[in-house]
């Protein structure tokens, strides 16, 4: 017998799979760490990742440790979780998300997810079919277009205009869409962009879709998280106009990403998905798929309802000055321009200028050569589709901030086409 692939049945996976493992793995693949091995004894400095978690005045409410804490002393929630743990947790959720729509969800209309990610699966794994197409953000968040390419759909991309507030491009939707389009995924707040739409533009966006005859997917895992001028308005509210499935989690408004809770809310008043085989498909999976961990279904209706003003005031304060800083320091380096001031989520979007240096080929070169010589890791545009861009994260400690984003001016002084260079 020839060749070791002959012998084995299990040698030609899903060929989607592997190219969906390529996209999610792009952004990790430029392969910053391996540039940081050299590195003399100056802390590395992340503004690439956004896991505020891990610093002092990220940390998350005490009333939601204490509720976790109380869930697993209670003994109840150590088995597979029961209907009324689940029931539960849903309203929890439902209760949550309706404060701020024109109706009220029921728990029948919310699923929980580990995560806003595997929120993202199941709406992939439902819509996904040969032929079907899906239109996503550009820039955008690459585990959409992972799991949509998992899911054996087209992938067309519309772009977000900088000019414009990083609004969605509705003429290059409208060019886009056809028979076959299924969805519209818009993230606001927006992680890459850190825009946050108006009630205005959502509800244009509600109107395109409705016309097209696409549902919206709304990933607002960054709901509430919004400093500038802008309210959050969940897309939701235009849940009459076009169905829309929210995906959301506690994962970034509470800073616990680790704890792997999210949620698909289905805001169709109107019941036209229930007439549809998209409301029968999405409960069908969810049956088959794992659920959050029982003690965090058991903690969510208090952490919910206990959670203090206080503490989404003192993270929202916290972002309102770590994105100011950002934006400021950005403001005096040479060669990066910022088209809009972040008003939400963690994340700005800023563009390079590379006729203003001299040795620098593209964006992966721009993040591999800073993070070599000055230990900070920012994430190129090419990963988020849109080359000669950098993705900043703001959620850190200023000091940390502002020093990590010193060393990237200094970085740029060094490298600038004219000029003497600075010492290293
Ligand atoms: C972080 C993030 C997610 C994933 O959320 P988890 O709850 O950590 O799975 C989904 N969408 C966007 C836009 C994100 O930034």
């Amino acid at each position: 017998m020839e060749g070791g692939s002959r012998r084995w049945r299990f040698a030609s996976p899903n060929p989607a799979a592997a190219a969906a493992g390529e996209w999610s793995v792009r952004p990790y693949l430029l392969d910053l760490r391996g540039c940081l091995d050299e590195q003399g004894p100056r802390p590395v400095i992340p503004l690439s990742i956004g896991d505020p978690s891990s610093s002092l005045s990220f940390c998350t409410a005490p009333e939601a440790v204490e509720a976790v804490a109380a869930a697993l002393r209670s003994g109840e929630f150590d088995g597979y979780a029961s209907h009324d743990t689940d029931l539960a947790a849903r309203r929890a959720v439902a209760e949550y998300l309706s404060c701020d729509l024109p109706y009220q969800l029921s728990p029948d209309d919310v699923l929980l997810t580990s995560g806003c990610t595997q929120a993202i699966e199941t709406v992939m794994s439902v819509l996904g079919q040969p032929g079907a197409n899906i239109l996503l953000p550009r820039p955008g968040y690459p585990k959409h277009e992972a799991h949509a390419v998992f899911h054996n759909m087209e992938v067309r991309h519309y772009d977000l205009v900088p000019e414009k507030g990083w609004e969605v491009d509705l003429e290059a939707v409208e060019a886009l869409a056809d028979e076959s389009t299924v969805a519209i995924v818009i993230t606001n707040p927006n992680n890459p962009c850190g825009s946050v739409y108006t009630y205005e533009h959502l509800s244009k966006i509600a109107g395109t879709a409705n016309r097209l005859g696409m549902l919206v997917i709304a990933d607002e895992v960054y709901g509430h998280l919004v400093f500038g001028s802008t309210p959050f308005v969940p897309m939701g509210v235009f849940g009459e106009t076009v169905p829309v499935l929210t995906l959301g989690a506690i994962s970034k408004r509470w800073v616990v990403p680790g704890w792997r809770f999210g949620w698909i809310a289905i805001c169709d008043p109107k019941y036209i998905l229930k007439e549809t085989k998209v409301f029968n498909s999405l409960r069908s999976f969810k049956m088959l798929t794992s659920d959050p961990a029982t003690f965090i279904q058991g903690a969510i209706p208090h952490i919910m309802k206990n959670t203090n003003d206080e503490f989404f005031s003192k993270i929202i304060k916290l972002l309102k000055e770590t994105a100011e800083i950002c934006y400021s320091e950005i403001k005096e380096t040479k060669c990066i321009t910022c088209p809009q001031k972040p008003e939400g989520s963690f994340f700005m979007m800023v563009k390079l200028d590379l006729s203003q240096l001299s040795d620098i080929s593209d964006d992966v070169d721009f993040c591999r050569k800073l993070a070599k010589e000055e230990s900070v890791m920012l994430l190129p545009g090419t990963a988020l589709g849109m080359e000669n861009w950098l993705r900043i994260t703001f959620a850190s400690e200023p000091p940390k901030l502002k020093q990590g984003l010193e060393r990237v001016k200094s970085f740029c002084q060094r490298h600038l086409s004219y000029g003497v260079p600075l010492q290293h």
